[in-house]
């Protein structure tokens, strides 16, 4: 009885024993489970480029605060960029990501509207 499955075992194990864990997908509402290894976080679909800029659109949902950059690299790459907002002349550190193109068009200080505005007041 037992000795059928302890040989299917063996034979489903070999060798080549590969470290694949069941993950879930981390996209928002997605949720499917997938065979991923090392540091996937998300399903075949959500590791698509597309996915990344609209993970990022969720977390600032101000159009005007995103600019699109146009740059060819092919791993993080940081750079430093001047706020967007006329007037001010804050750095601040941006890193640019292979095949996404939209970054935050302000420093850390104007990353919302109402910020901006009242920058913008007082000039
Ligand atoms: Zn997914
Ligand atoms: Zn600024």
């Amino acid at each position: 009885m037992s000795d059928n499955i302890i040989d299917d075992e063996v034979t489903v194990t070999g060798k080549r024993k590969q470290r694949l864990k069941e993950k879930k997908c981390a996209f928002p509402g997605c949720g499917v489970t997938f065979i991923g290894r090392g540091k996937a976080k998300y399903c075949e679909e959500h590791r698509k480029a597309k996915y990344r800029k609209e993970l990022y659109k969720k977390n600032d949902n101000d159009g005007e605060a995103i600019t699109t950059i146009e740059h060819d690299v092919d791993y993080a790459t940081k750079i430093t960029r001047v706020c967007g907002l006329e007037g001010c002349e804050e750095e601040y550190d941006i890193t640019l990501l292979p095949k996404l193109n939209e970054y935050p068009n302000f420093c850390p200080k104007h990353r919302n509207q109402y910020q901006r505005n009242l920058f913008s007041e007082n000039l």
